[in-house]
């Protein structure tokens, strides 16, 4: 005969912790509780098998679980000496659901259940307590009537709270016996009235009911939402835990709480929680009553004259705090509890691991290293890389109002107030005047940059999570929530309209990139800091990883940043990033519209001592560290003037007239610039743009290396390669610069040429290009968009409906596609090593600071990761847990 049924209680269990994927979490806990000799209430746990049974046949339990039921009746009956359904000799119980992970949606839990009009007289007369015996009946009515009979609790609620008003009452302990009969009686009269049916007298009716119920919550509309949001398979089911009850609302000497073995806020080792006197279960956090402190040391801090459980009930804390350090150190980790004390007497109700902040895990994990509870290595698989995001930003303050006017995607992590500006140019003369702004814009382009630079956080109305104002955002640090598309901006009146409501420009607003709110107002904020914790688990991490992690930087803001959060070298310097400020975008300009090689070439002229210097503070920043410059790769549309004032200007620039820039803007029209003329393609066409690229980056090398005595090795990196030829000719052009460049300055450089593997061709073609390509990065941002076919600037308008409908898992753009895109980047990494096995290979797209992503890279063996800044601590910690979890 199957097992459906476990039992626990009085020492023993048939489940235990690891039985999570059977018995549920709560179900697992409560079984290792019993079996490590814990006074836990006796019962059973119905397994996630049958609710899969349940809704494989038609919504009918399988045919043995009825006696398994029974049988674990019986045997809480042998060790409590009652009987469930027996009204002379009563046994309680609690239905309690339970998943595998905690998950809200699921139906409450119903307290009290096999109380009818008999057994509530007997009860009475046992306890000697009316009063406590029908609190408890109005209790069960209002959870078994609001959770299984589907009525609403406010109907509930209003009776209760019409009866105090008209009695006079504050509190619910004010109600005497006789008051609780009359709303028992009210209660049972609703539900009549409602669902014309009577409230179930049956205790075993009850019981299947509250089953029943349970399971019936797993399809519930919320918990379904709940699974799809967090990626829980439906088949995985829900467990019932069906359990004696025990009595916190005995009296004075009974009482019920919750309790962390450590702040969950802070980490502090330190133990957390509250009580209440004469309450049952939920009373804790429905806030009918303040709690109280648990220990002494907490009431004195709260500064309240309640008294603490500690000072109240000694005996019971004692034992409690001897429970709470066994179970931390049994699961080597902080608990979440629940207890309960009847009549002196203490009950262990739950356990499980503590949810915490990112502050508090840190300090938990590197104490709990250090008092020995767990390795080093352990720690480090503790944390949660994504979560280290809310060290980095400022974040909302948890604790404040929020009042959210509309939703957008979590582009740029981070949160920032400010007053709304609609353009670039506003934004920079607030900044001036020392003003805090948002820049609101449909969608960013290049020309943006500055106003992005000045403004707190950034909001668009149309763009995905690699939008320009998405990447650019992130690798600024700064807050950003893109693609929010209930948003209209009306630019000539200079308003935005959300929600129903209309503001101005100046109106405060405020941007939440780490959940990809926008809100009304200015809001509290909790600023970053980074606490020895952090340092010490980094540090640990960077012992254990084996992939370096590098940044993608450009500025030498960003550079500097990346340093300070442990970043060893750069893996992408996008070098159109370094044109799109004020007057170099103007030079830019007038290069790309110039008509011959000599126009061309003196546009370049302009930029060569621009991009000297630039290259030669980034090496010096960097102090040796390895730096990836790719070559210019600008999808050319990002850089054409696109006003008539800016045409004016270019056309002044060039001492052209308008019309020469007009035709020529147009000639360079292209219908699908990602695909168009871009990346060596570019060079290939006007190869004195790569010569001058080549000579900046030889005479900063030198410059550098004489001014800090660090050698520095460059890589030049040519994108958008797809045929060797292609980067062979580029790669012949940069070798004759360093020759020149060294016979001039009459010195030996070192450097390496590489190239972007970034088009699948390239990937496919890895073995032949790796004859003469020394490195190669995988640029997984275009390569997701040239393997998908899907323009990353247009996805946003249609790949939610594909993640909506579980089409694909993930946005590729986010995690990479390891099926597919991620097939590509084995093959280029296998074709690569075969011509070429110490060929060094690494990672340069957005993908490089996601953790499942890391993992992949990990297992295929690449030699450093590269993200933007702020991203760089993530992908150290994601990278260190992907090497710990190989060597498993
Ligand atoms: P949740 O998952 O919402 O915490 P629980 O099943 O843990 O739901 O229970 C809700 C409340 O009911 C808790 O405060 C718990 O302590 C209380 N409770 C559950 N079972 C019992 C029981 N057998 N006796 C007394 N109180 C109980
Ligand atoms: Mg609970
Ligand atoms: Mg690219």
């Amino acid at each position: 005969m199957h097992k459906w049924v476990y039992q626990f209680g009085d020492g023993r269990a048939e489940g235990a912790a690891e039985m999570r994927d059977l018995l549920g979490g709560k179900g697992a806990n409560l079984a290792e509780m019993s079996s490590l000799g814990l006074p836990v209430p006796p019962g059973f746990t119905v397994s996630t098998e049958v609710c899969s049974h349940y809704y494989g046949n038609g919504k009918c339990f399988p045919g043995s679980l009825q006696q398994q039921v029974e049988d674990a009746l019986a045997r809480i009956a042998e060790l409590t000496g009652r009987q469930f359904g027996d009204d002379a000799n009563p046994l309680l119980m609690s239905v309690r659901s339970g998943a595998r992970s905690s998950m809200p949606g699921m139906m409450d839990t119903v307290l009290n259940l096999g109380l009818n009009d008999n057994s509530v007289e007997t009860i009475a007369r046992q306890s000697g307590d009316a009063r406590f015996a029908y609190d408890s009946y109005r209790r069960f009515i209002q959870m078994y009537g609001d959770v299984v009979m589907g009525l609403d609790h406010h109907a509930f609620e209003e009776i209760l709270e019409n009866f105090k008003n008209r009695a006079g009452y504050v509190l619910d302990t004010d109600l005497t016996a006789d008051d609780w009969k009359q709303i028992v009686s009210d209660y049972k009269h609703l539900v009549e009235r409602e669902l014309e049916t009577p409230f179930p007298q049956d205790p075993k009716d009850q019981l299947w009911g509250g089953i029943g119920a349970v399971f019936q919550s797993w399809m519930a509309p919320r918990a379904i939402t709940y699974r799809a949001i967090n990626n829980i398979p439906s088949d995985w089911g829900t467990a019932v835990n069906v359990q004696a009850m025990v009595f916190g609302n005995m009296g004075r000497n009974s009482a019920t709480g919750v309790a962390f073995t450590r702040n969950p806020s802070t980490g502090e080792k330190a133990l957390y929680g509250e009580f209440l006197i004469n309450a049952q279960g939920e009373d804790v956090v429905a806030g009918i009553r303040t709690p109280q402190n648990l220990t002494e040391a907490a009431r004195l801090e709260a500064g309240t004259q309640e008294p603490s459980l500690e000072a109240e009930m000694p005996e019971a804390f004692a034992e409690f705090c001897t429970i709470c350090n066994q179970l931390e150190a049994h699961y080597s980790d902080m608990q979440d509890l629940e207890f309960t004390i009847q009549e002196g007497k203490l009950w262990m109700l739950q356990t499980r691991s503590g949810k915490r902040t990112t502050k508090a895990a840190l300090k938990i994990a590197t104490e709990m290293a250090a008092e020995g509870l767990i390795s080093r290595n352990e720690a480090v698989l503790r944390i949660e890389p994504a979560a280290l995001d809310q060290l980095l930003h400022p974040t909302i303050d948890p604790a404040a109002k929020r009042n959210i006017l509309t939703k957008g995607l979590p582009a740029s992590p981070g949160a920032a107030s400010g007053g709304i500006v609609f353009t670039s140019d506003d934004a920079q003369d607030a900044k001036a005047q020392g003003r805090n702004v948002i820049l609101v814009r449909v969608e960013t382009s290049p020309e943006d940059i500055h106003g992005m630079h000045a403004a707190e956080g950034i909001l668009t109305a149309r763009g995905g999570m690699t939008s320009h104002a998405a990447v650019v955002a992130r690798g600024m640090g700064k807050p950003c929530v893109s693609g929010a598309s209930s948003i209209r901006i009306d630019l000539r009146n200079e308003t935005l309209s959300v929600a129903g409501k209309v503001f101005q420009r100046g109106d405060v607003i405020t941007v939440d990139g780490t959940s990809g709110q926008v809100l009304e107002g200015e809001i509290a904020m909790l600023q970053p800091e980074l606490s020895e914790d952090f340092a010490t688990l980094m540090q640990w991490a960077d012992e254990a990883r084996t992939m370096a992690v590098r940044t993608n930087a450009e500025t030498p803001a960003d550079a500097r940043m990346a340093l300070s959060f442990g970043a060893e070298g750069i893996g992408l310097c996008r070098t159109e990033h370094m044109f799109f400020d004020g007057s170099r975008i103007m030079a830019m300009r007038e290069m790309i519209l110039a008509e011959d090689a000599a126009g061309r070439r003196q546009a370049l002229d302009k930029l060569l001592p621009m991009q000297t210097a630039d290259f030669t503070e980034l090496f010096d920043i960097m102090r040796g560290k390895p730096v990836t410059i790719r070559l210019l790769d600008p999808p050319l549309h990002e850089f054409l003037p696109q006003s008539e004032a800016d045409m004016e200007d270019v056309a002044k620039a060039l001492g052209l007239p308008m019309d020469k820039v007009r035709q020529r803007t147009r000639a360079l029209h292209e219908f699908n610039p990602m695909l168009g003329h871009r990346g060596c393609r570019l060079a290939v066409s006007y190869p004195e743009i790569a010569d001058m690229q080549a000579r900046a980056i030889f005479e900063a090398a030198i410059e550098a290396a004489q001014k800090t005595g660090a050698p520095v090795t460059p890589e030049i990196m040519v994108p958008l390669v797809s045929v060797k030829p292609e980067f062979d000719l580029i790669k012949a052009r940069i070798d004759a610069v360093a020759e020149m460049v060294m016979k001039e300055r009459n010195i030996q450089i070192s450097y390496q040429v590489g190239t972007m593997v970034e088009l699948p061709r390239a990937a496919l073609q890895a073995h032949r290009i790796a004859e003469t390509a020394e490195f190669f990065s995988f640029g997984t941002n275009d390569l997701t968009q040239t393997t998908f076919g899907i323009s990353r600037d247009d996805a946003a308008s249609f790949l939610g409906t594909y993640t909506a409908q579980g089409l694909i898992q993930q946005d590729p753009f986010v995690s990479l596609d390891q099926d597919g895109v991620g097939e590509l980047v084995r093959i280029g990494t296998e074709r690569g090593r075969a011509t070429r096995p110490n060929i060094k290979l690494g990672i340069c797209g957005e993908h490089g600071g996601d953790p499942a992503s890391i993992s992949f890279c990990q297992s295929i063996g690449l030699d450093y990761i590269s993200c933007s800044p702020y991203r760089v601590p993530i992908a150290r910690l994601a990278a260190a847990q992907a090497a710990l979890r190989q060597e498993k």
